[in-house]
């Protein structure tokens, strides 16, 4: 049994912290909202006043915040988590935030001597909710097999992309090309419909074709071709378009900053900011078929 210590309890967060009070390990928490903490706390968590004592004691720092301002704000400064954390102390970050900011808080961190590793992860809510999430993780080896420890109770696959920021790296690159995938997928399958075919088989001859891929196999856009997708539930449920578009923006920051070259990347973040504007940045992004559908 690990000492845990957990900061931001949100839709991700909390799931994942009473995963590890599952798993046996002693779990401080500590979130700007009440009720957030409540939620944790009565499945046996220990609510904590500060997000700073949190650290005491602790064998593990997990943080699940939104965004990298977030991240920074809470590590760094004066006051900041890195000013009270013991050396033994393995900090890990799961957030999905910009490689340049996991980068700059890694290297605060190692210049006071103490261990840190980003770890965002995908698998959404019901992966956080199932322990059934992915772990991409940067940071040193011997860093990334000691938070195996607590990652094994909160997922069940856990990588090893590089060293730290490489993490965030990898997570933007494979959702810059599922968001890619999940349109040319939707713009085939409507022009398919639009021609007169019926999408079940248009899909099942795809998917035994070289157009395979993994919204055919798995996440079908058409409400009706397959049960238990977002797309046959009016879109409701699982990854929403806002959080894919914030993944894009990511992705933009990190080929601005290494000058690549990422013009479907950047296609598919217009689109969806388009579709976001027009009132579905909540619903599922499978639900970016509809900017090829015809207006019912
Ligand atoms: P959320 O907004 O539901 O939760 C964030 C929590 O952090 C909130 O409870 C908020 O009060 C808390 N918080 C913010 N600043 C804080 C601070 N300084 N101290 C303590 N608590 C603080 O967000 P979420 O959906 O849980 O996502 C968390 C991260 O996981 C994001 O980076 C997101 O991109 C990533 N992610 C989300 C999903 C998903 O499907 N929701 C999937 C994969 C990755």
């Amino acid at each position: 049994m690990a000492q845990v210590g957990f900061i931001g309890l949100g839709n991700m967060g909390g799931p994942m912290a009473i995963n590890l009070v599952k798993a046996g390990h002693q779990v401080k928490v500590f979130d700007l909202s009440d009720q957030a903490i409540a939620s944790v706390v009565e499945q046996g968590a220990i609510a904590v006043n500060s997000a700073n004592d949190v650290a005491l004691n602790a064998d593990f720092i997990i943080t699940m915040l939104p965004a990298g301002k977030h991240v920074a704000g809470l590590y760094l400064g004066e006051n900041g988590l890195l000013s009270v954390v013991n050396q033994d102390t393995l900090m890990i970050d799961s957030s999905t935030i910009d490689a340049a900011t996991a980068r700059l808080v890694a290297q605060a961190a190692q210049d006071q001597g103490i261990s840190f590793i980003d770890a965002p992860v995908s698998g959404g809510v019901g992966g956080a909710v199932a322990g059934s999430l992915s772990f991409i993780c940067g940071g040193e080896a011997a860093h990334f097999e000691q938070a195996k420890t607590v990652l094994d109770d909160m997922g069940k696959n856990i990588f090893h992309a590089g060293s730290v920021g490489a993490g965030q790296v990898a997570k933007i690159c494979n959702n810059m090309l599922l968001s890619i995938l999940m349109a040319g997928t939707s713009e085939a399958l409507q022009m398919g419909i639009d021609n007169g075919l019926d999408p079940k088989v248009l899909s099942e001859i795809m998917l035994k074709s070289s157009g395979k891929n993994w919204c055919l196999e798995l996440y079908n856009p058409v409400p009706g071709v397959m049960e238990s997708v977002p797309s046959s539930n009016n879109y409701q449920g699982g990854f929403m378009v806002d959080l894919m578009l914030k993944d894009l923006g990511l992705a933009a920051e990190a080929a601005q900053q290494s000058k690549s070259s990422t013009p479907l990347g950047s296609l598919a973040r217009s689109m969806y900011a388009m579709h976001s504007r027009h009132g579905a940045g909540g619903d599922d992004f499978s639900s970016i078929i509809k900017v090829f559908s015809p207006k019912k």
